[in-house]
């Protein structure tokens, strides 16, 4: 079996051969200045790098050389997103789950956490509270299992979810992070008009992965990694991918993880949208100091300063499993949107307090959607609700051509900025918004286009007596 980008079969694109040797040679090369700073020159086009040659970044441990790969990441960052900071929430529908995935507290085998599905009306409870904190995009989770959770069941909860209309509220865009699944139910999520499909590889590594997942439909690793084929197959052209950092050693998730991105490039034409970096956490029945492969906080932030400049056009996504300092750090680095104000149980919403008994994980962050807007605008960045995209058919390569037209500046940051005031006036603080409608005023100069400047202007006047929903 030989390395092929193009092939179909997941051993193939995703080949153990070419990703040792990829972590060999990385290592091999990790002081070769000469190298490195080749491979910087190219990143400095924009136009990415290879997996062996963000991996020589990776190794990379000369402190001068470290600087360089995060100072370039974060203009990197600048140029394509501006300061802008996308927010959603996860929304946990069931955890109700057949597969017995070993860092997972929803496994088959766990018998003392309660087993909980959303009604609809439940459904329509937590997106009211959603909704009330502010948001407007939502990640949907539930556990597998064909009986409890079938597609109809999650197509159903899509349509309720679209469905909310509360106050000045909306959802007006809901990822899906289920299960790896077929042709016809992604073109049937794709239909039931959903944002990005969303499925974590957990780990690259084959071997692992089938120790990790002992029993149920994800033990098949080939099914779980031609996932986004399929998907896309089905007619979705927004896939985001994701390794769950500690299961195996980190360089060999990276090489992973970029080889894939290759390969959808390669087959499809467009890369995948996003990249998700979630670590393992602490979660009943799950100790991450069973996983080995831990990561410090350092090389973390190293990861994602090299996914950033490996791949510019590729969103990256953090959640609330990290504390609000490393979220700050990682930001700065290529991070494009995060999580606010999660809950991540089933119901957990419409709790007072954060519930812990269905828990999928511990979360770190525990500040409310309006300290992390607060906290965002403080440390420099426009926290946007902005949704446009694919409801303006600007998915795969063409939102991939927007960013690359250098038009994003003229797009995304008058919808962040729009977005933003309708938080202000609907659920901000009075502290929030104040700081918020300073940094609209000022920010508002930073849109290229006069002409769109001055539709911005109308627009947020019109905000501001009770219209919502402006969008380019
Ligand atoms: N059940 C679906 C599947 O198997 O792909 C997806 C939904 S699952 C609720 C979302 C993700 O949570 C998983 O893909 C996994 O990476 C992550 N996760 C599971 N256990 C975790 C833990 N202990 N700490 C952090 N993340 C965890």
């Amino acid at each position: 079996m030989e390395y092929n980008v193009k092939s179909l079969k997941a051993e193939e694109f995703i080949h153990d051969g070419e990703i040792r040797e990829t972590v060999r040679y990385a290592e091999e090369h990790k002081h070769d200045i000469q190298l490195i700073d080749r491979i910087l020159e190219k990143a400095k086009e924009r136009k990415g790098l290879s997996h062996r040659e963000a991996s020589v970044l990776l190794a990379c441990d000369l402190p001068d050389k470290i600087k360089e790969i995060y100072d370039l990441a974060e203009q990197i960052k600048k140029d394509f997103y501006g300061n802008r900071i996308v927010l959603f929430a996860p929304l946990y529908l069931s955890n109700y789950c057949v597969n017995g995935c070993l860092y997972c507290p929803y496994h088959l085998k766990n018998k003392h956490i309660p087993r909980k599905k959303l009604t609809q009306e439940e459904v329509a409870r937590e997106v009211i509270a959603l909704q009330d904190m502010g948001h407007k995009r939502l990640a949907i989770e539930s556990g597998e299992d064909p009986v409890n959770n079938p597609i109809e069941y999650i197509l159903e909860c899509i349509k309720t979810i679209y469905s909310i209309k509360h106050k000045n509220g909306a959802i007006r865009r809901v990822n899906v992070n289920i299960a790896a699944t077929t042709v016809e139910n992604y073109r049937k999520l794709k239909d039931a008009g959903i944002g990005t499909y969303i499925l974590f590889q957990e780990t690259y590594n084959k071997k692992n992965y089938e120790i990790l997942h002992p029993t149920g439909p994800k033990h098949n690793y080939d099914y779980h990694t031609e996932a986004m084929d399929r998907a896309m197959e089905g007619g979705i052209d927004d896939v985001g991918i994701g390794v769950l950092f500690g299961l195996d050693n980190y360089q060999y998730e990276f090489a992973g993880l970029l080889m894939h991105a290759e390969h959808l490039e390669a087959v499809h034409g467009v890369g995948p949208h996003t990249i998700s970096v979630p670590r393992v956490k602490h979660a009943d029945d799950i100790d991450p100091n069973e996983f080995d492969n831990s990561l410090s906080d350092e090389m973390f932030c190293k990861i994602a300063a090299c996914i950033r400049i490996a791949v510019p056009y590729t969103g990256m996504i953090i959640s609330t499993r990290e504390t609000a300092e490393v979220r700050e750090k990682i930001i700065r680095l290529g991070v494009s949107q995060i999580s606010g104000g999660s809950r991540t149980s089933v119901g957990g919403y419409c709790e007072e307090e954060r519930p812990h008994d269905t828990e999928q994980f511990d979360v770190s962050d525990n500040r409310t959607l309006d300290e992390v807007v607060n906290w965002l605008m403080r440390i420099g960045y426009i926290p946007s609700f902005c949704t446009a995209c694919y409801r303006e058919g600007r998915t795969g390569d063409r939102f991939m051509s927007l960013c690359k037209s250098g038009q994003i500046q003229n797009c995304c940051h008058p919808n962040a900025l729009m977005t933003l005031k309708e938080f202000l006036l609907d659920y901000a603080s009075e502290d929030t918004r104040k700081i918020g409608e300073e940094m609209i005023q000022q920010e508002i100069d930073n849109i290229p286009k006069e002409k769109v400047r001055e539709i911005v202007r109308e627009r947020l006047q019109k905000i501001e007596q009770g219209d919502r929903d402006f969008r380019f």
